[in-house]
């Protein structure tokens, strides 16, 4: 008997990866392995979860357990694979025999990481990702926490600050970096972005590290750091200390600094990995039979050539599918693997977006009805899921990117009169647009005049005007889509 293929996590990537394998008329067994017992999640929905903006039920968007009965997949939930045997290819579990598998994809995604400083620990310290973090948030939130302190100031750390100040906490932003999102913007889009939260209330300590935080007695407590604490509310419980000098009080931290990819399971002395594991265009590790999609995977980017992690939605989905494909092929014994470009609708904004402007990354290899797309004679190196794009949302601003959000975008143009920042430059580019109070769900964003970055990515034919075009008209962007 074939061994099944196995599937190690449980989200985007993964389902994307079994529906792949399902529509390309794989046949054989699919064993998933999930080390929680949900439903597979969108965590890009919890902070809209904590504000109370969307229900929980919402942050599943493929529905319940039902989803791996429909596609025939038998689901481990709750047993976490502790270690894939990639020569001997068989998957290893806390409890039970090994799993001989015939093929085996890594979509453990990844962790936020908690940076080692004293106190930063304990039960009014969260993270934003998972749906016990967000369950856990939105209790403390509802708890009568009045003050916070998020630490980070990366998208996911401005997500957290809006939120909190929705639900009507005081909030204290603080990052070591001069400005916020230093990895996306330049100082000038930078300051038009501050600008927007110090209005919305929240009060930035940039510039500046986190020393210690300290559990305070119920004596103390005073009110210190900008966020004042409303009447009537509860003695803050933690004080924390910045490496320049000054504290605040604070209900609860919320730490937004970074995410490491799951490569717990992944024997680094089998399996090339660099920060995630190492793969090539067809998603494949240096090991045959092993795949990795999603935000564990360091693939070929588009734009820079090098492999790079690329943490977002669509690219789990598009990664997951184009290696669901190729798992497919190889079991059909199908050299014909999924690399690039096709004229097909496909799913998820990368391809919508190059799709507006080349008509040309999308999905390729064998499908059930035998058809065989062929790669892009324009963009013959592009596969899907290899273009960073995002779309998100965040205190009345539309932020659109292209590019990749490891890489820097610089900005050419601001022009806060007409509330628009023009990004433009780099190997990546970067797009804000004022989209006036903006709920998730709706690109608000419109075509704005832009300086061409095509010329300054290594692809001539993604036009930067086409990229717009794609980005504010396809609903593929709509967050959690
Ligand atoms: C607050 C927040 C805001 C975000 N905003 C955006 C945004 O605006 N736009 C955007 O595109 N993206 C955004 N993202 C990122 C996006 O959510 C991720 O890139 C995407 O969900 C990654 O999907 P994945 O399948 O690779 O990983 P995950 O969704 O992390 O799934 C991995 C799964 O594997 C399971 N697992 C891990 N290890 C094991 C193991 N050993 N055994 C079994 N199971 C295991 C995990 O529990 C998890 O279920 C945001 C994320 C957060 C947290």
């Amino acid at each position: 008997m074939i061994a099944p293929i196995v599937i190690v996590g449980n989200g985007a990537a993964a389902v994307h990866a079994c529906m792949a394998l399902r529509e390309s008329g794989y046949g054989g067994q699919i064993r998933l392995y999930s080390d929680h017992a949900e439903p597979p999640y969108n965590p890009m929905l919890t902070s809209y979860y904590v504000a109370g903006r969307i229900g929980r039920a919402e942050c599943f968007p493929f529905g319940g357990r039902e989803l791996y009965d429909t596609l025939g997949v038998r689901a481990r939930p709750a047993v976490t694979v502790a270690r894939v045997d990639a020569l001997a290819r068989i998957v290893e579990t806390a409890d039970g025999p090994p799993v001989a598998y015939s093929q085996c994809l890594i979509a453990t995604g990844a962790s936020p990481v908690i940076p080692p400083v004293a106190g930063l620990s304990g039960p009014t310290v969260f993270t934003l990702r998972t749906m016990d973090d967000a369950d856990r948030l939105r209790a403390a939130v509802e708890g009568g926490a009045r003050r916070a302190l998020v630490l980070g100031a990366s998208m996911v750390g401005l997500k957290a600050a809006e939120m909190l100040r929705e639900r009507g906490l005081g909030v204290v932003l603080a990052d070591v970096a001069p400005q916020v999102l230093p990895l996306a913007a330049d100082a000038a889009a930078a300051r038009f972005v501050q600008a927007r939260m110090v209005e919305a209330g929240v009060h930035l300590r940039l510039g500046t590290g986190l020393a210690g935080v300290e559990l305070l007695t119920p004596s103390e407590g005073t009110a210190g750091g900008g966020a004042a604490p409303r009447p009537g509310a509860p003695t803050p419980p933690l004080r924390a200390r910045f490496t320049s000098g000054g504290s605040v009080e604070v209900d609860l931290i919320v730490v937004a600094t970074g995410v490491r990819p799951n490569l717990e399971a992944v024997d680094r002395g089998q399996v090339d990995c660099d920060i995630g594991v190492i793969v090539d265009q067809h998603l494949q590790a240096s090991v045959p039979g092993l795949f990795a999609a999603g935000d564990v995977a360091q693939a070929p980017s588009l734009v820079s050539g090098r492999p790079e992690i690329v943490g977002l939605w669509a690219n789990a989905c598009l990664q997951g599918r184009t290696a669901g494909r190729n798992m497919a092929a190889a079991a059909a014994g199908d050299g014909r693997r999924c690399r690039a470009a096709g004229s097909g609708p496909a799913p998820g904004h990368a391809t919508a977006a190059c799709a507006a402007a080349a008509r040309s990354v999308g999905v390729v290899g064998p499908t059930r009805s035998g058809e065989t797309e062929t790669a892009s004679p324009l963009l013959p190196e592009a596969y899907p899921g290899s273009l960073a794009c995002n779309i998100t949302h965040a205190f009345g601003m539309t932020f659109a990117s292209v590019g990749g959000p490891t890489g820097r975008s610089l900005v050419t143009d601001c022009d806060a009169a007409a509330g628009v920042v023009r990004h433009a430059a780099g190997r990546a580019a970067c797009r804000l647009k004022d989209g006036g109070g903006s709920a998730p769900g709706e690109a608000t964003g419109t075509q704005i005049p832009m300086t061409s970055a095509a010329a300054t990515l290594r692809v001539p034919q993604l036009a930067w005007a086409g990229f717009c075009e794609g980005l504010t008209d396809n609903p593929d962007l709509r967050e959690g889509a």
